[in-house]
């Protein structure tokens, strides 16, 4: 994953060919209109449709996210197939059985209709081309190694010859004890040492099917020398450098410069070294991986066309050519546009499958060679459904409105001129209005700078300012388009809503690299959602925030939530971020893992698989080398010192103590 970067924010492109894209608007940024505004006339009663439209949950959580009657959040777990669960009930539900939030909720059905949709679609691609070959997809560990999830994996390919790939020797571990499905397939990439290309090699003789797939020239030398000293014919792969290249962020996976695989003059250097070493037949695949979250088919097409030849080549220079495996890349459809935008994908899976299936029999019928088994790595288009994080919202932070008083008439000039201008702003001059209120209140900071205006007097004028662009504001939000000009505006002036969670630990990519994922909130969703609003997260760090959320026309800026009520918990989800995530997450502030549970779908509602307790405060500590021990000694002993100085009370220093322990033993996160 590439380093922090501000993101360029293009405009989304509509889909080069197959879907349609949703009806966007021709340019600016369409906004959602409905959330009217304190001031706008009472609007009518607000319905769940209208929640639908502004989340988008159609687009990205069709077919296992939708809205119920309640207004509240459900989740079908098994796509169409039928049974839903209310996920807000759930959580509540989940609550009482002391399983605080935030809280990951993982769906097991969900990982299983993922395997069968990306099986069905190459199964269907292959009955359309009729492909005399077969599809064997592995899953990339890399893209989520928490145990339970990979069993899963494993016992839900089953069916279909699902295997696993692995990237590091620590997920060849993983993948050698967790694979037990006969003819599954074991892909084996990633930097290989001796050991690692020994230990692959000697799977085979449990009955797998490793392929180590050669990723660095010096690999070649120990494959070889490991095949001799074991007396075992391994299944080689070469992992090949295209040229074609995927778009976006992990655009550079792929190219002649790219950190894996070999060039084509290293392909045939290795291809003679294997043919010296009487080995060539051991090398049965050809793999390219042009980088994640492929956001335009038209990429893929171009890779294929360009892997597909390669793989004739080298049957053609004698491979035992069995095997075409075209990486991960498959994409997810983060803010449901449909588009080629970053955050979305302009293709569904049974047009990438098709495009795979097609480019393939065509290479090979033209080569007159029969065709290969195809694989595909696809990770995040499996795991990222299964999971939603769900937190809470603990307080809110707003720009006070108010309807200010009018000015005496000493008041300073510039106090009187803001207040006229509030008192002019209509429908007709906002913008016109927004600038002179702009320009007033930083004559105001001026002139305060120059020692020519009083501390309230220049509050009086800040607080003018806001009150300029809450009206301001109010009147925007009835026009289709907000102008440039007050696009920040509309940030400015957001509530921040402080959420029990953190971004490091819960979501890194939007911190690491701009990632969307969908947020909404769980409940309330028959109520118009009054406020707009940015995240920040409990750590004390500036960037542990979001500010950007999905939207049909590039990203928006503030998300639309309730206000909240007194006494009344305020649920949010965060979806389709089951991929990359929890492995990435770092403990930041020391805030630890989260709780996680597995619910299971069961005809009468749903069952709890596993519960994994989230850190408490003494593991994380742990992490970082303290003794709870020492620790809770360390305040015992400047107790006893404050006691016989009578700097503190008996019932004092026992309530310290208890708290301290409770607390050691507790969540990371805030009660709530
Ligand atoms: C990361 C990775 C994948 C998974 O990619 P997704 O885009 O998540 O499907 C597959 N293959 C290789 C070699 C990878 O490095």
């Amino acid at each position: 994953m590439g380093g922090r970067s501000a993101t360029a924010k293009p405009e989304k492109q509509l889909p080069d060919e197959g879907l349609e894209a949703t009806n966007g608007k021709p340019n600016g940024k369409a906004i959602a209109k409905t959330p009217a505004s304190e001031a706008a006339p009472k609007p009518k009663k607000w319905t769940i449709e209208e929640s639908e439209e502004l989340y988008r949950i159609q687009g990205w959580g069709d077919p296992y996210f939708s809205i119920n009657a309640a207004g509240h959040v459900t989740v079908s777990p098994k796509g169409n197939r039928g049974g839903s669960l209310d996920l807000f009930e759930l959580v509540n539900a989940l609550k009482q059985r002391n399983l605080g939030l935030p809280l990951l909720i993982r769906f097991s059905d969900i990982l299983e209709d993922r395997i069968e949709r990306i099986n069905s679609a190459f199964s269907k691609a292959i009955a359309r081309y009729s492909y005399p070959g077969v599809y064997k997809g592995v899953f990339p560990v890399k893209c989520n190694q928490q145990r339970h999830l990979v069993e899963d994996l494993v016992r839900f390919g089953k069916p279909h010859q699902f295997g696993l790939e692995a990237g590091s020797k620590p997920e060849l571990m993983i993948a050698l004890a967790s694979l037990k499905t006969p003819g599954a397939l074991l892909i084996c990439n990633g930097y290989k040492d001796r050991e690692y290309i020994e230990t692959a090699m000697l799977a085979r003789r449990l009955g797998q099917t490793p392929i180590i797939v050669l990723e660095q020239i010096e690999e070649v030398e120990l494959a070889i020398e490991a095949s001799k000293k074991l007396g075992i014919q391994p299944i080689l792969g070469v992992r090949a450098k295209l040229s074609a290249r995927g778009i976006g962020r992990w655009g550079t996976s792929a190219g002649d410069r790219a950190k894996f695989g070999l060039t084509v003059p290293e392909i045939i250097n290795t291809v003679n070294q294997l043919k010296a070493a009487n080995m060539l037949g051991c090398l049965q695949l050809l793999h390219f991986h042009i980088g994640s979250q492929i956001s335009a088919i038209s990429v893929l097409k171009e890779a294929m066309r360009e892997a597909s030849q390669i793989y004739i080549e080298l049957s053609k220079l004698g491979a035992n050519m069995q095997y075409l495996d075209v990486g991960g890349g498959l994409g997810v459809d983060y803010d449901g546009s449909q588009t080629n935008f970053h955050a979305s994908k302009n293709y569904s899976t049974q047009n990438y499958a098709n495009d795979v299936v097609a480019a393939v029999r065509d290479a090979c019928a033209i080569a007159n060679l029969p065709v290969p088994t195809l694989i595909s790595e696809s990770g995040r288009a499996i795991a990222s459904h299964q999971s939603v994080l769900v937190f809470d919202i603990l307080g809110t932070s707003d720009v006070a409105s108010e309807t200010p008083e009018p000015p005496q008439e000493d008041e300073h000039l510039i106090v009187r001129n803001l207040y006229e201008t509030y008192t002019s702003i209509t429908a007709e001059n906002f913008l016109e209005m927004y600038h002179d209120a702009t320009q007033f209140k930083e004559e105001a900071v001026n002139l305060f700078g120059f020692g020519y205006l009083s501390l309230p007097e220049r509050a009086r004028a800040e607080r003018l300012y806001w009150s300029c662009c809450h009206k301001i504001i109010a009147l925007s939000r009835h026009l289709d388009y907000i102008p440039d000009d007050l696009e920040d505006l509309e940030k400015i002036m957001a509530s921040i809503y402080y959420m029990n969670l953190s971004v490091f630990q819960s979501a890194p990519d939007i911190w690491g690299i701009d990632q969307l994922f969908p947020i909404m909130p769980l409940h309330r969703l028959n109520e118009e959602p009054t406020k707009r609003a940015t995240l920040a997260d409990l750590t004390c760090d500036s960037d542990g925030k979001i500010d950007q959320f999905i939207d049909l026309r590039d990203v928006k800026s503030v998300l639309e939530l309730h206000a909240l009520k007194p006494d009344e918990p305020y649920y949010l989800g965060m979806f389709l971020n089951g991929a990359y995530q929890e492995i990435m997450g770092n403990l930041h502030n020391l805030f630890g893992d989260t709780n996680t549970v597995h619910i299971q779908l069961t005809p009468k509602g749903y069952q709890i698989q596993h519960v994994v307790r989230g850190d408490t405060i003494e593991e994380v500590l742990g992490y970082v080398q303290y003794d709870v021990e020492d620790m809770i000694e360390s305040i015992r002993l400047q107790t006893e010192h404050a006691l016989e100085d009578d700097r503190i009370t008996l019932q004092e220093s026992q309530l310290l103590l208890q708290n301290y322990e409770r607390s050691l033993s507790g969540y990371t996160y805030l009660l709530s």
